[in-house]
C-alpha cells in the first residue's frame, strides 16, 4: 500500500545518509567560475532546467558559489557579462553537509527559515599519505530526500 510505503520512508530517514540519495558530483551541471554569461552559456543553463547551480574555480571539487537561474533575470545576454559579477553580486550563502549527515537532520536543516535548499556535500578524505583534507562528493537538494519519502517500490 502507498501509505505503508511512506511510512516505511520516513522511518529509514533516521538510517539512510546524504550520501545515499544525493547527486553525484559528475553528474551535476555546473559553471565554471571564469564563464561568460553570453547567449550561448545563457541558453544552456536554461535547457539544463536546473534551478540552482554551482559554480567551481579551476577544479569541479572546488564549489565556490551557487547561482540560481533567477539571478538571471536582469542579465542581457548580449553584455556578456561576467558569471563573477553576478554571482559576486547576490552572494548566496552556500551550504556544506557531511555525506554521513543522517537524512533526518538533513530534513530539519532543510526546513529552517532562510536556508536554500541546495547542500554541497563533503567528506574527510584521510585515504592518502598527506594530512585528511575536506573532499566534495556531490549535492544534495530537499528534493531528494523528500523523493526517499514518497518513492513506491
Ligand atoms: P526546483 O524543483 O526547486 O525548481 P530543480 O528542479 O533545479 O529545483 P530539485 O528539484 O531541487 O532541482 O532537484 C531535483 C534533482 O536534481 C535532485 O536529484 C537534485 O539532486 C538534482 N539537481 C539539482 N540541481 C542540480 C544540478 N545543478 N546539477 C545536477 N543535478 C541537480
Ligand atoms: P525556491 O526556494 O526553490 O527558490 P520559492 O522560494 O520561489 O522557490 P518555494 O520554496 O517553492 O518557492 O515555496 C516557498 C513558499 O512560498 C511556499 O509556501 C509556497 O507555497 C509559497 N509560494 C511560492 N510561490 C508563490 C507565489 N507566487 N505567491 C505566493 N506564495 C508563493
Amino acid at each position: 500500500k502507498e501509505e505503508l510505503n511512506i511510512i516505511q520512508g520516513a522511518l529509514e530517514l533516521r538510517t539512510k545518509t546524504v550520501e545515499d540519495v544525493m547527486t553525484p558530483l559528475s553528474d551535476c551541471y555546473m559553471l565554471s567560475s571564469d564563464a561568460v554569461l553570453d547567449f550561448c552559456t545563457m541558453s544552456d543553463v536554461m535547457q539544463s532546467g536546473f534551478t540552482r547551480i554551482p559554480v567551481y574555480e579551476n577544479d569541479r571539487a572546488n564549489i565556490v558559489d551557487i547561482l540560481f537561474v533567477k539571478d538571471l533575470a536582469f542579465v542581457d545576454p548580449d553584455d556578456c557579462t561576467p558569471l563573477k559579477t553576478i554571482t559576486q553580486f547576490y552572494r548566496h550563502p552556500m551550504h556544506c553537509v557531511f555525506s554521513d549527515t543522517k537524512l533526518d537532520v538533513m530534513l530539519e536543516e532543510f526546513k529552517r527559515a532562510g536556508k536554500s535548499h541546495l547542500a554541497v556535500v563533503q567528506r574527510v578524505n584521510s585515504e592518502g599519505e598527506g594530512d585528511p583534507f575536506y573532499e566534495v562528493m556531490g549535492i544534495v537538494t530537499l528534493e531528494d530526500v523528500i523523493e526517499e519519502i514518497i518513492k513506491s517500490e
